[in-house]
């Protein structure tokens, strides 16, 4: 499988305008993102209980405005998901430090996947605090939103595609961390096969009412080789199968 978030030699012009109007939009937020915005930010995180500095550092660092259309960015600090089209959302500040912070566990993760690239706010924060990071997504033209975005901030270590995340991405396993950012019915198997030992699974479970759960894979004999704990309630799009 061929996964890169590289140039698309199909459209070069394309190409040039996608990375011109990101670096317009990126640009134009320059006051939105001051010092201040960006630290009123961490605060709030703090004061909502995450701890881990390594993730507080890079949600400072990446710029979440360019993952908005120009029309929201005066609200891409604010502590709440927004449309990014297609009937899907980036995801609030909170829960991507929240997700990150748990997959982390305190400590460097080497391979992450993520399912549910969407525009790539999470894929950011995630190349940031892991060595490698496979993202997938299954709306081509947020792949391409994504790619964009990921490139303008140099996020070098991401590899992207279109393809369907809940069957996991079983050539490059096993994963210290899979970190899934749409809700399923169920814990797919596929998912819980490609951890690592030690490794975590972040994922929210169910329907009308969603649990974010971990999912921690121990050497003990099976029945016990993964241990589940329920965190949170959370409120995610669903976890879909086929491509768009
Ligand atoms: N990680 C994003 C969240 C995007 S919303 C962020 O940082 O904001 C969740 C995304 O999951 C949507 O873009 C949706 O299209 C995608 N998705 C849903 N089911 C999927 C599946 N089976 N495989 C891959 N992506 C999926």
């Amino acid at each position: 499988m061929k996964l890169s978030i590289g140039y698309n030699r199909n459209n070069p012009t394309n190409n040039m305008a996608l990375v011109k109007s990101t670096l317009l939009k990126h640009t134009a937020g320059i006051g939105m993102t001051s010092t201040r915005t960006r630290e009123r930010m961490l605060t709030r995180l703090r004061e909502q209980g995450i701890r881990d500095e390594v993730v507080l550092s890079a949600i400072g660092e990446i710029p979440r405005h360019i993952f908005v259309d120009e029309a929201l960015s005066t609200r891409a600090y604010e502590d709440v998901s927004l449309p990014i089209g297609y009937s899907q959302t980036i995801s609030q500040p909170y829960i991507v430090a929240r997700m990150t912070e748990i997959l982390r566990n305190g400590k460097p993760l080497n391979k992450v996947l993520e399912i549910g690239t969407g525009c790539g706010y999470q894929t950011a924060i995630l190349s940031r605090v892991a060595k490698e990071v496979l993202s997938l997504e299954r709306i081509r033209p947020l792949v391409m939103k994504a790619r964009t975005n990921l490139r303008t901030l140099k996020c070098n270590n991401v590899k992207l595609d279109h393809a369907d995340g809940s069957i996991g991405l079983s050539e490059f396993a096993p994963f210290d961390g899979i970190l899934v950012t749409a809700a399923a019915s169920h814990v797919p198997n596929e998912l819980l096969a490609q951890l690592a030992i030690g490794g975590r699974l972040v994922i929210p479970v169910g329907t009308t009412t969603q649990v974010l759960t971990l999912i921690e894979r121990t050497n003990n004999p099976s029945p016990k080789e993964y241990v589940q704990t329920k965190l949170e309630p959370v409120k995610f799009v669903p976890l879909l199968g086929g491509l768009i």
